[in-house]
C-alpha cells in the first residue's frame, strides 16, 4: 500500500526517466498458421471461395499479421510477439489433378512470399531481443513494416513470384532482396 501511494506521488517528468531505463524482457514469441475452409471444382470456384470466405484483412487470400503487447511486470517491461500468417484451406474435393495442381503450385508460391514477411519481422523480434531496450522497439517494428512494404511493392504482393491463383508468369526469385532487408533489420536501431 505505502508503496502504491509512493508511486502515484512521482511527477510525470520523473516517470518518463524511469521509462528510459527500463528493463526489458523479451518473451513470448509465437509464430503460427490459421487456416480458413475453400470449396470449389474449378479454380474461378475456388478462387470466389476465397473471396468469400477469407478472414484475411483489406480482402487479402493469404496474409501475414504481425502484433506485439507491452506488460509491466516485475522487472520492466514484458514485450510478446506474434506472427499468424492466415491461409485458404481448399477441401480437394471435385477438381481433378489439373485443378489440384495449380491449387499446390499458388500454395507453394503465396507460402513462399509469406514466408518473406514471416522472415522479416521475426528479423525484427530478435533484434529488439539483442538491443533490449524498451525504446528501440517502435523504431525497430516500424523499420521492419517498411521493408515489408518494399517487399509488398518489388514484388507486387508476390504476384511477380507467382502469387495469384491461376498466374501463367514466370516467377521471379526474390530471395536477394529478402536477404538485403534481413541484414539491414539485422543492423537497425
Ligand atoms: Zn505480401
Amino acid at each position: 500500500m505505502a508503496k502504491a501511494n509512493t508511486e502515484r506521488k512521482q511527477s510525470p517528468r520523473r516517470q518518463e526517466i524511469r521509462m528510459a531505463t527500463t528493463n526489458l524482457d523479451v518473451v513470448g514469441f509465437e509464430d503460427s498458421v490459421v487456416n480458413y475452409p475453400v470449396t470449389g471444382e474449378t479454380i474461378d470456384q475456388i478462387a470466389k471461395s476465397m473471396h468469400e470466405h477469407t478472414i484475411a484483412p483489406d480482402g487479402f487470400n493469404f496474409y501475414t499479421l504481425h502484433h506485439h503487447s507491452m506488460f509491466r511486470n516485475a522487472r520492466g517491461i514484458l514485450f510478446v510477439y506474434q506472427i499468424v500468417v492466415v491461409k485458404p484451406e481448399w477441401n480437394r474435393k471435385g477438381g481433378g489433378a489439373e485443378v489440384e495442381r495449380e491449387w499446390d503450385r499458388y500454395v507453394n508460391a503465396t507460402i513462399g512470399h509469406e514466408n518473406g514477411h514471416v522472415k522479416l519481422f521475426s528479423t525484427a523480434y530478435r533484434r529488439i531481443r539483442e538491443l533490449g531496450q524498451v525504446e528501440c522497439i517502435s523504431d525497430i517494428l516500424a523499420f521492419a513494416k517498411r521493408c515489408s512494404d518494399r517487399y509488398d511493392s518489388e514484388t507486387d504482393h508476390g504476384r511477380l513470384e507467382g502469387a495469384r491463383i491461376g498466374s501463367t508468369i514466370n516467377p521471379t526469385d526474390f530471395s536477394e532482396l529478402i536477404n538485403s532487408l534481413v541484414r539491414e533489420i539485422e543492423n537497425a536501431t
